[in-house]
């Protein structure tokens, strides 16, 4: 996807902090950060929203949380606790339509807006 920032730095073409990578996923920390530590969780393929996720994908989306678990202990956060967000469309604001996903640790988090509250 040529205009799609996300496929852009998955392709290094738009430079990151990389924080992990595999032959699925990538994973670098939020350019405009709302906690000490957010991280985004991409896949590689290109899949505009949750909405568009296809049963192919299931795999693909188990291993998603699978590296979230990995990087909530390496970034010491697994205990504290963590949210993970991924925001689907226009009421939850959504800005990339690349499918992601916020790992938000090291502070407390409440019930609102959970990738803006503060
Ligand atoms: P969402 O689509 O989930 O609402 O938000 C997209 C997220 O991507 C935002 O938290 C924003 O800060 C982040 N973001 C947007 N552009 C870039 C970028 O070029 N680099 C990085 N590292 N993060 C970005
Ligand atoms: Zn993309």
């Amino acid at each position: 996807m040529e205009d799609c920032i996300f496929c852009k730095i998955i392709s290094g073409e738009i430079p990151s902090e990389l924080v992990y990578k595999d032959e699925q996923v990538v994973a670098f920390n939020d350019i405009n950060p709302v906690a000490p530590v957010h991280i985004l969780v991409v896949p590689r393929v290109h899949i505009p929203t949750l909405n568009d996720m296809e049963e192919e994908h299931k795999e693909l989306l188990g291993h998603v949380a699978w590296v979230m678990k990995k990087l909530a202990r390496e970034h010491n956060i697994h205990e504290s606790g963590y949210r993970i967000v991924t925001n689907c469309g226009p009421d939850a604001g959504q800005v990339v339509f690349h499918l992601h996903f916020h790992l938000l640790g090291g502070r407390s988090f409440g019930y609102g807006r959970p990738a803006d509250d503060s």
